[in-house]
């Protein structure tokens, strides 16, 4: 590690008597993108089949397990911060052992055991499985002995993995391959999960069987890189395979693949999109820049016309479909005419959702040793264009939308009041986009609902249920 990871103070106080309880506790905070999420409830399962017990009081949990992030800077620093934050639990709480895991932990290892001494553990991505055995090891009465648990490569469950799920029933994640072939410049995933390893078909629909028992009707597939899923178990057309068997799954309504790298996207892949129902018309594609030139640079592989003909192609093939992109601002050399040429091509190809990332150097990445480097302030300008830009489109996009009736899956009572219900379109995936706020009419979380839309603000919709 070249710097220091830690930027923000320590607290100090007095710890207080701390009450013991009668089973080993353990406190959870998960971090990160829906990959992680995934890693957490497959750790929760591990842990709770082990004979631990979770708690939501920090306070009195013994173990606490931070599952961190690692991917840009921001969400390094987050971690960090949360791990610092934490350790308070060891003066002031039931904390004995305290554990980063994740992408963090397996990108810095010792580093981060020899820069946070009041980590007891490091657990990288490829020793989840073995969690609660970590857990039981740290807290033998023995000597302490802080250690580190790293492998490679990184684990990738199965379907009979014990899993605890976080968030809503009736929608889950589903991890269909770790690691990733690619070679972004910027980006340091395949560091931290390797080479792209995918789960079989049969373990995935197994899987998928499971959750529909359970009451799932949105599944979420993810990994690093979905439209190459199965090449490495020699698979042609992997994704659509795939695709064909879950749609059979009873009790599934909605199946959202996400991350779907602008290349290998078949017309047979499109084709599926379009004619099969239980299949969100969504695609969740970032393309990360247009400059053919910072194309380049990034390692990707495609110029301009490519992406614009592809893009051609899937609103062609996947009539009404809802385009969620994301693009990397402030890339080493993106010149002010090279943005320019980005925030045009924003505003004409009118996405339905764009994000905009901040380019940051990244240990380890091939990014770091180019010249050109954009200071933050410019950046963070150009990022702000550019979702200044993107709000004009989404508000338009979203008046248009007035008057339609769209079938919602209600999510529950609004977060915002529990006046309100909330749910979403099949364009509005989880806690990415935007929702659908429902404010007449009853449903329970889950169900599927007609909305007739009355009103829109940027990125949400508000409507009544139609009986
Ligand atoms: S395809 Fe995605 S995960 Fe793979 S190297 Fe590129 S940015 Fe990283």
């Amino acid at each position: 590690m070249s710097q220091s990871l830690i930027k923000v103070d320590r607290p100090t106080c007095a710890k207080p008597a701390r009450v013991a309880g009668a089973k080993t506790t353990i406190g959870f905070v998960n971090l990160g993108c829906s990959k992680n999420q995934v890693d957490s409830e497959i750790m929760l399962g591990t842990l709770v089949s082990g004979g631990f017990e979770l708690t939501a009081d920090a306070g009195k949990a013994e173990v606490v397990i931070i599952n961190t992030c690692g991917f840009i800077e921001e969400a390094k620093q987050e971690s960090i911060n949360t791990i610092i934050d934490h350790s308070r639990l060891k003066k002031e709480g039931a904390c004995r052992v305290l554990i980063a895991a994740g992408c963090l932990a397996q990108r810095y290892q010792g580093d981060l055991l020899k820069e946070l001494p009041e980590l007891d553990g490091v657990v990288g991505t490829g020793e989840f499985g073995k969690i609660a055995e970590i857990c039981r090891d740290l807290l033998a009465p023995k000597k302490r002995h802080r250690r580190l648990w790293i492998s490679q490569p990184p684990y990738l469950y199965d379907e009979l993995a014990p899993r605890l799920r976080l968030g809503r029933r009736h929608g889950a994640y589903v991890k269909i391959a770790e690691g990733c072939n690619r070679n972004c410049a910027f980006c340091a995933i395949p560091l931290m999960r390797g080479k792209q390893r995918s789960r079989p078909v049969d373990s995935i629909v197994a899987e998928a069987r499971r959750l529909a028992a359970e009451g799932v009707k949105e599944l979420n597939l993810i990994s690093q890189d979905t439209v190459n899923y199965g090449v490495d178990l020699g698979l042609r057309q992997g994704l659509v395979s795939l695709l064909r068997e879950l749609v059979k799954v009873e009790g599934l309504r909605w199946i959202r693949p996400f991350y779907l790298y602008p290349q290998q996207v078949t017309d047979e892949l499109l084709d599926l999109y379009a004619g099969e129902e239980k299949i969100t018309k969504y695609i969740d594609m970032p393309l990360q820049h247009i400059n053919d030139r910072m194309l380049n640079r990034m390692h990707r592989l495609g110029d301009r016309a490519a992406v614009e003909k592809l893009v051609a192609r899937i609103r062609t093939r996947i009539p009404g479909v809802t385009f969620r992109t994301a693009f990397i601002v402030g890339f080493p050399g993106e010149t002010d005419a090279a943005f320019e040429e980005l925030r045009r091509y924003v505003e004409d190809a009118e996405f339905d959702r764009v994000a905009a990332f901040l380019y940051s150097d990244e240990e380890g990445t091939p990014a770091v040793d180019l010249e050109g480097k954009i200071d933050r302030p410019v950046m963070e300008e150009r990022r702000n264009e550019l979702l200044a830009l993107q709000e004009q489109i989404a508000a338009a996009k979203g008046r248009e939308q007035i008057g339609s009736t769209l079938e919602v899956l209600v999510d529950g009572p609004s977060e915002e009041t529990d006046l309100l219900l909330e749910g979403r379109h099949q364009g509005l995936a989880p806690e990415i986009d935007g929702a659908v706020y429902i404010n007449d009419g009853t449903a329970e979380a889950g169900e599927f609902v007609q909305v007739k839309i009355t009103d829109a603000a940027t990125y949400d919709l508000v409507g009544h249920i139609i009986p």
